[in-house]
């Protein structure tokens, strides 16, 4: 395995999927490959993180 050069499907910025994260993936029996950069991802959590606090809230 290697390190594995990816386009993000949000900001088409390319990132590295690396050769631990592939294990990581494998271990947890994810089939798909990431869709996202890692600040993009952090930023899709956040927002996920507010909607369920809105919603929480009301
Ligand atoms: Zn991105």
């Amino acid at each position: 395995m290697a390190d594995k050069t990816l386009v993000c499907r949000d900001c088409q910025e390319q990132f590295v999927f690396t050769e631990g994260e592939q294990k990581f993936y494998a271990e947890k029996g994810f089939e798909n490959e990431p869709q996202r950069c890692p600040s993009c991802r952090k930023m899709k959590k956040q927002q996920k993180r507010q909607f369920q606090d809105r919603q929480f809230r009301y």
